[in-house]
């Protein structure tokens, strides 16, 4: 009985195990935490970080620490680091806005993306994170409001409350028809 109990308990723990091992990402995993380091300097100083993550030369998995941008742009591509493979880009978005695409990955963000060839980790003022996937041309929500660390001025719009995944197509009609107030 008590050897019976023991299996059960056995199968149940590895079944839980493998079962998050097969869930896991490692990239957006690591997008999560390179993009939560990111995001404190990205508040106080209102530009955009950004970093790389790929395989080094070494054979690991890795982000590239985040490197400070602009207001509207980062270029991770200036790293100076020896990489074997890059799988993807991300970037933050700076301070609190109630600009229409603060919440979401822009148009030209999807248009870049798609450009490189590129899958690109977003994180929002909100603290929500965005996947945009080159191979599906949709930019994902993968976790929503207080996901990572937030700007401590976010304050959600009602108006601007974003869907769950966008198309460029979708985007570019968000941000056309944005009659959103908020202050
Ligand atoms: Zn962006």
């Amino acid at each position: 009985m008590v050897l019976r109990f023991c299996f059960i308990i056995v199968t149940l723990v590895a079944f839980l195990f493998f079962h998050k091992q097969a869930n896991a990402d490692p990239v957006t995993d690591l997008a999560k935490q390179a993009l939560n380091i990111a995001q404190p300097n990205s508040f106080k100083n209102n530009i955009e970080y950004c970093g790389l993550i790929g395989y080094h030369r070494s054979g690991a998995l890795l982000f590239s620490p985040p490197i400070p941008g602009f207001r509207n742009s980062c270029n991770p591509g200036l790293n100076p680091w020896a990489w074997r493979d890059v799988v993807a880009t991300y970037h933050t978005h700076g301070a609190h806005t109630f600009d229409s695409d603060a919440e979401v990955p822009s148009v030209e963000d999807l248009l870049a993306d798609f450009a490189e060839g590129t899958d690109g980790y977003i994180a929002t003022p909100g603290g929500r994170v965005w996947h945009v996937s080159v191979k599906d041309r949709k930019a994902y929500l993968l976790c929503d409001v207080d996901c990572i660390k937030s700007d401590q001025n976010y304050r959600e719009c009602e108006g601007l409350k974003p869907a769950k995944e966008y198309t460029l197509k979708t985007l570019k009609r968000r941000i056309d028809t944005d009659d959103a107030v908020c202050e």
